[in-house]
Parts: structure tokens; C-alpha cells; sequence
């Protein structure tokens, strides 16, 4: 892919738009499991179609911080938190608005480190380090996150809650969790010291679907230094919870998705499983359907859907020529579950 998009670069310029790359060179556009596909890369005015009618769409998008970009539609978009960069009422609107505009039938948001104003209690002791001029108000922006407004456009804000919801009429019920904290990074909200962690992870329900604003520790976690900055009660606490997809963000660098199976009996002490194709092999793109693998293993796929290009990523999306937000590397993920497994 690289190659031919350069040679199509290297045509006279004319006042024609740029072609869509809908590839990273040397990184998997689509992962495949018997009952799950992730795209990472695609064409977003011509998004991958749904397997068939019995699997349900979930579009994954993160660490948004006030920017907008192209969202392909699908039976659920999920938002992990950072909707904002520092919870402003004014960055609340704008984000907000955005959301509401989506097509998608069922929303679901958390919060992140950079909400400020959504960490309650803790906001009104810390507001000086980001807003000197005076706190900002928590009504409105409980009411653009729990309002009418959201109400009206199926969106649904949750906090350490869990929820459940049909993706489609008649369809089966899904269950999510969501949780906006992550480890201690500096001063911001919802952050919680390590050695808190598992008292933390301990009350997650098990669910279809965990939404967490930070990483499990080992998957998707590795800063632009070379940490693996997530945490390590929450992996510790997977093996537990299983859910279909974990959707988080946080680790901007760490954009993107992995499918790992769960061996056949629950222990809560073993080890996260490694991936069935990592990020960066060779494994070639496949948008098949129907894989060969064993269609009733337990497995989860694990999503960083941080949408700000940052790290590596970035690097080999700019060798390309873009480098946008929410653009290649860096695209809304799109995963489809097949609905009963
Ligand atoms: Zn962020």
C-alpha cells in the first residue's frame, strides 16, 4: 500500500482532493475472531459492511478532547472518556452538540482525567490548577450529559454504573460498565493511587461490554517512553470479568485493537492471554467473516480507541502524508460482535 500511494502521490498535482488512504503500512487493518471483527482502517465514506443481520455494530471513539471528525454509523457508539480538554462548560457544549448530531440509536459515555468538573467533591478542592477565574458551574453540564437533550439522543452517561440496553428492537440485551478513573498521573480527576487499584477493580460487574477511560496494564498501554503505563489490578481483575470488548483510550499512543482468547476455566489468577495478532505483525488484513478458529472459545477484544495521533502511530500515519484527528492511525474503531456466542 505504501508503494502505490506513492506513485499515485507522485501524479501532477491537479485541484482533485488527495486519494483516501485507508491503510497503515505494516499495521492490520482488521482483526477476525468467529464472533468478533475489528477495523481499525477503512474507507470512512465507505465503511466496512456488517458481517449479516445477527451481529451489532459498535463504534469506538476516545480521548476526543473537543475535536470532531467523520464517525461511520453503527448500532452503538462508545465514548472512553476526555470528552473535553479541561471540563469547561463552553468544551461540554461543543462536545456535547457533536455527540448528540451522531446517528447511532445507543450512546454511551464516560468521563476521563481531563472532565474535571464530573470528579464531584474532588473538582471543588482542585478547579485553581486549570480554571483561576473561579470554578466552573456543574449544572449545565450534568444537564448536557443527563438532560433532555441527551435523553433525546439516546445518550448515555455513566459513572462507576453499570448499564443494559437493546441495540436493536427485539434484539438481546447487552450489558456495560463504565468507569472514568485511571492511575495516578500528576493531579487530575478521577485518579486513583495504585495501591487502591484492586479495592477499585474489585466492584466491577461482569459485563459484555467494560468501558474504561485507562488501560489494563500490558495491552495497549505503552507511553511514547516506553512504559506500560495501565493498570496492573485491572488485568489482574480480567481474567474474572471477561467481557466481549474493553473499550479504554488514555495512552494516546497506544491506539489500537488486539482479540485475545481465555483459556477454557475461569481462575482468577491466570495470566492474560496473549494476543491471537499483534499490532505490527505481519498478519494480513482479512475481512473474512467466517474464521477457521474454534467458535466457542471465550474471548475479549481489547480496544484503544484514542482518537489524538500521538507516538509511532502518528509517525507512520505522517509517512503517508496525514496526520489528522480522528484520521488514518488514529480512525473511530469499528467492532462487530456477533450478538449470540
Ligand atoms: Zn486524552
Amino acid at each position: 500500500m505504501f508503494r502505490s500511494f506513492r506513485s499515485k502521490a507522485s501524479k501532477p498535482v491537479n485541484s482533485s482532493p488527495p486519494p483516501v488512504v485507508t491503510e497503515l503500512p505494516s499495521l492490520p487493518s482488521t482483526l477476525t475472531s468467529p464472533s468478533a471483527i475489528a477495523h481499525l482502517e477503512y474507507d470512512p465514506s465507505n465503511p466496512p459492511p456488517i458481517p449479516g443481520p445477527n451481529w451489532t455494530r459498535f463504534v469506538c471513539i476516545s480521548d476526543t478532547h473537543c475535536h470532531q471528525f467523520p464517525v461511520p454509523n453503527g448500532d452503538v457508539l462508545l465514548h472512553s472518556g476526555d470528552l473535553t480538554a479541561t471540563g469547561r462548560v463552553e468544551e461540554f457544549k461543543v462536545t456535547m452538540e457533536w455527540l448528540y448530531g451522531l446517528p447511532h440509536a445507543t450512546k454511551i459515555i464516560i468521563g476521563g482525567n481531563h472532565d474535571l468538573p464530573l470528579h464531584r467533591g474532588w473538582y471543588e478542592t482542585h478547579f485553581q490548577n486549570w480554571h483561576w477565574q473561579g470554578p466552573e458551574k456543574y449544572e449545565p453540564i450534568l444537564k448536557m450529559i443527563k438532560g433532555d437533550k441527551a435523553k433525546k439522543a439516546n445518550l448515555v452517561y455513566l459513572e462507576d454504573e453499570k448499564f443494559e440496553f437493546r441495540a436493536k428492537e427485539g434484539g438481546r440485551v447487552w450489558s456495560v460498565y463504565g468507569s472514568p478513573w485511571s492511575p495516578w498521573y500528576g493531579e487530575w480527576a478521577f485518579n486513583y493511587r495504585r495501591d487502591t487499584a484492586e479495592e477499585l477493580v474489585a466492584k466491577f460487574p461482569k459485563t459484555d461490554i467494560l468501558l474504561t477511560h485507562g488501560p489494563p496494564h500490558g495491552i495497549l498501554d505503552m507511553t511514547m517512553g516506553g512504559e506500560e503505563a495501565g493498570c496492573e489490578a485491572l488485568t489482574a481483575r480480567l481474567p474474572t470479568l471477561r467481557p466481549r470488548l474493553h473499550l479504554f483510550g488514555h495512552i494516546h499512543e497506544g491506539h489500537g485493537a488486539e482479540i485475545r482468547s481465555w483459556p477454557s476455566t475461569t481462575t482468577p489468577s491466570l495470566p492474560i492471554p496473549e494476543p491471537q495478532t499483534e499490532p505490527g505483525s505481519e498478519a494480513q488484513p482479512s475481512t473474512s467473516a467466517v474464521p477457521s478458529e474454534a467458535p466457542d472459545e471465550e474471548r475479549t477484544v481489547f480496544v484503544n480507541a484514542a482518537n489524538w495521533p500521538m507516538g509511532e502511530r502518528m509517525m507512520i500515519a505522517r509517512s503517508v502524508g496525514r496526520s489528522e484527528f480522528g484520521g488514518l492511525g488514529f480512525r473511530p474503531i469499528i467492532v462487530d460482535l456477533l450478538d449470540e456466542v
